[in-house]
């Protein structure tokens, strides 16, 4: 029975690409296994996962506009009903599914499926690239019989109840009259051949469940949600087939210091209000480490952000790096001393400025709305 993806996703045969994408967000967020830990929403989102697959290929979606099901394991428009009577379309109609199309067995050897994996890893790591030890748990070749799936070196032979077909035919009552119908063979599940003498370490698969270590490389720049394809590294396929790909997708920790946005690290720094009015310089450790210095000019005023161009994070597989960000936060004094309020008083008396309401244009001349507004230097 082909499955009914654009229910899947409650979207209609017309969906664009971009609805669908964002159907399966809205219900990513209900089912995702971080979210909702229940097995009922595992096999939900599995669910939703496979239809924005599908739906999201165009190659896929036309098998499922034709009323196939290009996931069913037997590939193509699945089901498979043949009929004996001249009564095609109505048939069809009923039934979906070529009339008479006589069914190929299936091929004992399948490719394998992609894995994915998932990885944590700090912004020093992201920083500067890192090789990252992850384990994986998937199917591999077995050893025992080398994926023939049998103990000895005999061959499979020809499925005796299907004559190598892979299906077998049966005749059903209906309103309609005597029908043929065409199932999976129930003996050689759909090979159209036998394993007589099954390996005992993989029961005739061909593969085996087992956990490998491998190494990552993580490439510097990397973000959230990136995924790193390593070729040949997922699942062995049936019969040891050739094996998909691992993804491991990559989460960056938060930093104690930088936030990330982009190729840019922003960071705070705290400035007393001396040292905005005067001027002075912070030492700020990088991600690797390696110490830059921020120069706060004198006149600094509160928020007003201070960029070092290329002292961000590396850009991804690209020449250069973003830029270092910092947001100034002034210090104000709490408890001043009785010295320090008479030095304050002292300064405050040869001020000429008094406290008073502002004016949108002296408001921008002064730059005190001017997040915005950075001072830039190399
Ligand atoms: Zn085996
Ligand atoms: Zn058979």
């Amino acid at each position: 029975m082909a499955r009914d993806y654009y229910g899947i996703l409650g979207v209609d045969q017309e969906a664009t690409e971009q609805e669908i994408k964002k159907a399966y967000r809205k219900l990513a967020r209900k089912y995702h296994p971080d979210v909702n830990p229940s097995e009922e929403a595992a096999e939900k989102f599995a669910e939703i996962s496979l239809a924005q697959e599908v739906l999201l290929d165009p190659q896929k979606r036309s098998i499922v506009d034709r009323g196939g099901d290009p996931m069913d394991a037997g590939g193509g428009m699945g089901g498979g009903a043949g009929f004996g009577g001249g009564l095609g379309d109505i048939f069809e109609a009923f039934f979906g599914g070529g009339a008479g199309g006589a069914r190929q067995p299936r091929s004992r050897v399948q490719p394998g499926n992609d894995a994915l994996l998932r990885t944590t890893i700090t912004l020093e790591e992201a920083y500067a690239g890192a090789k990252k030890d992850v384990t994986v748990d998937t199917a591999v070749l077995c050893e025992r019989c080398h994926g023939t799936g049998s103990k000895s070196e005999s061959k499979p032979v020809t499925c005796d109840q299907c004559g190598g077909q892979g299906a077998v035919q049966e005749v059903q009552q209906s309103f309609l009259g005597n029908v043929m119908t065409q199932r999976e063979c129930p003996k050689c599940r759909g090979y159209g051949e036998i394993i007589t003498d099954p390996c005992q370490q993989c029961a005739g698969d061909g593969r085996v469940r087992a956990t490998r270590d491998l190494v990552v490389n993580i490439p510097a720049g990397i973000a959230s949600g990136m995924r790193i394809r390593m070729a040949g590294q997922g699942e062995v396929g049936h019969g040891g087939g050739p094996a998909g790909d691992l993804y491991v997708e990559v989460q960056v920790e938060p930093h104690p210091v930088f936030v990330r946005e982009g190729n840019d690290l922003h960071l705070r720094l705290s400035v007393p209000m001396y040292d905005a009015a005067l001027g002075t310089e912070i030492a700020v450790d990088n991600p690797a480490g390696e110490q830059t210095r921020i120069e706060v000019p004198a006149g600094t005023q509160p928020d007003e952000r201070v960029v070092l161009q290329g002292e961000g994070m590396p850009r991804l597989r690209a020449e250069g790096r973003g830029d270092m960000v910092a947001h100034i936060q002034v210090i104000v004094p709490t408890a001043l001393s009785n010295e320090e309020r008479a030095a304050l008083e002292d300064l405050r008396d040869g001020c000429p400025d008094e406290a008073a309401v502002q004016t949108e244009d002296e408001a921008a001349e002064t730059g005190f709305f001017s997040r915005m507004r950075g001072k830039f230097r190399r």
